[in-house]
């Protein structure tokens, strides 16, 4: 059974604990990985901030380096995309596809400034802005997008001169060790350093004494933990949580064209996106036609093993979720929903589970009202636009959202009253790498991506020189 080791100061770790990984198509543990001690733990908060201050000095090596790790990313190590499909579920294009985007999200990164901004330069005056860097930088992540999600954090914390310890989730850490050994050789110790282990480790980062910020993404219950812990020390925290976003189809669409888009909008990684769309309402002229095409479309999508060819969707990645999700369904079933297509578990081992349409169901039941992250969706009726914005907007809920119409411009005005980070016409899942993103309400602290995402890894210094 392969292993797998962390980095910790420039140097590969096999730790002195090793714990199990599981592959979700069969079910059964595939590898070994460390399970991180708290005193293998402080030798890396201690390795990344001995490294602190000669990396935070010039800006030029940052970019020098970030520029190496999107190279070397683009030309991955055999084995990595395999690898990742095996611990996350996705299909294998697709994971090639995250390791790609996350070397894409590693370039543009590193094209990105820090200027001092001169807002005064007077006879009494030369008044500056500067952006400084805050010190150690504990990055926690989830299972869905392991390595995308590592990179949004490694990138800008490095260029805007932080160093960094980061944990990958407990089910899908062995991208994120990989990712270590590709980087090993290209930062100087210390820089970046990778630790792998469960929830517990995850507690250990946020409440150790040497991280100035904590970049968390994951679910709303941990977040609030994450930002309890960062409390006492008021360390910086940047929250990415969960979503439930809405989709809001106006009376004019065209239903062929919209379906589809509306699909992969809510089943692409089986539905473990944050910013999936995880209910769709839908005018009452519409609601029948629509539930058959939602239907038609999830009965023709191969379900199957990520490493075998032609596989669409994979399995949910881990047993509490695949539960979940299970549980949610059996819910709306309780509650009198119509499953128009799926509903259930798919053969007898992993976690697959049948891409889901749900019908006869509305707010106050437990699939429209939570995030289900997994591949059931529920699809509402409405009677006019305003009712359902207000019930879209109806929740603690606030990650993103879109409106459909083909009067694009009608619809931006209903995406604009929906109280969410990122508001899609047309379109769902239109994130990139020069844009931030982040969640409104419970959905989130801050925002990563984009200069603005870059901003959250600095501290504001005014440099205020009187001439007088
Ligand atoms: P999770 O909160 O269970 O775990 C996320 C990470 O936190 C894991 O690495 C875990 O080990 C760690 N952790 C657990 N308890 C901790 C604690 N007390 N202190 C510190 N760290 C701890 O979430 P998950 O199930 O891995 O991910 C799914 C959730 O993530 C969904 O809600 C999804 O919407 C959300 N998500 C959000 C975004 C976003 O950008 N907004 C992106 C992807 C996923």
């Amino acid at each position: 059974m392969p292993e797998y080791t962390m980095l910790i100061d420039g140097k590969s770790v096999k730790g002195s604990k090793s714990t199990g990984v599981i592959n979700p198509a069969t079910g059964k543990v595939f590898a070994q990985v460390p399970d991180c001690t708290r005193a293998e733990l402080d030798q890396a908060m201690e390795a990344a901030q001995r490294a602190y201050p000669a990396w935070s000095r010039d800006i030029g090596a940052r970019r020098k380096v970030l520029g190496e790790i999107a190279a070397a990313l683009q030309q991955p190590p055999e084995g990595l995309a395999r690898t990742l499909t095996q611990e996350q579920g996705k299909p294998l294009d697709k994971a090639t596809g995250e390791i790609f985007g996350a070397a894409m999200w590693a370039q543009y990164t590193a094209s990105l400034e820090l200027p001092i901004e001169v807002i005064q330069n007077t006879d009494q005056a030369r008044v500056e802005i500067r952006r400084k860097p805050l010190g150690v930088v504990a990055a926690i992540t989830p299972w869905n997008y392991p390595m995308m999600l590592a990179m949004w954090k490694i990138a800008p914390a490095l260029l805007a001169g932080n160093t960094v310890v980061i944990k990958p989730s407990p089910f899908t850490p062995i991208s994120t060790l990989m990712l270590g050994e590709i980087v090993r050789d290209v930062v100087p110790p210390g820089v970046i350093n990778v630790v792998s282990g469960g929830d517990e480790l995850g507690a250990w980062m946020t409440s150790h004494p040497i991280p100035r910020k904590l970049s968390f993404t994951g679910s709303i219950e941990t977040g609030k933990k994450v930002a309890a812990a960062a409390a006492p020390d008021l360390k910086r925290v940047t929250l990415e949580l969960g979503g439930n976003d809405a989709a809001i189809v106006l009376n004019d669409v065209d239903l062929d064209t919209v379906a589809p888009k509306i699909f992969w909008g809510a089943f692409e990684n089986s539905g473990q996106i944050c910013s999936a769309i995880k209910r769709v309402y839908v005018p009452e002229k519409m609601y029948s036609p629509m539930l058959e095409k939602l239907g038609e479309l999830a009965k023709g999508v191969k379900v199957g093993n990520g490493l075998d060819a032609g596989t669409q969707l994979g399995p949910i990645n881990n047993k509490p979720q695949f539960e979940r999700v299970t549980e949610l369904v059996e819910d709306a079933k309780k509650h009198g929903a119509k499953i128009v297509t799926g509903g259930n578990r798919l053969g007898k081992e992993g976690y697959f589970f049948e891409p889901t349409i749900v019908g006869g169901i509305s707010d106050g039941v437990r699939l429209v009202d939570e995030e289900q992250f997994g591949p059931a969706l529920p699809v509402i009726p409405y009677k006019d636009v305003d009712d359902a914005v207000r019930r879209a907007n109806a929740t603690h809920y606030g990650l993103s959202g879109s409106v459909w119409s083909k009067n694009a411009d009608q619809a931006a005005e209903v995406a604009a009253q929906l109280e969410c980070g990122s508001a899609w016409v047309n379109q769902h899942l239109a994130i990139a790498p020069n844009l931030p993103f982040g969640g409104a309400k419970w959905s989130g602290i801050g925002v990563e991506n984009g200069p603005w995402g870059l901003l959250g890894f600095t501290e504001i210094q005014v440099v205020n020189v009187s001439k007088v």
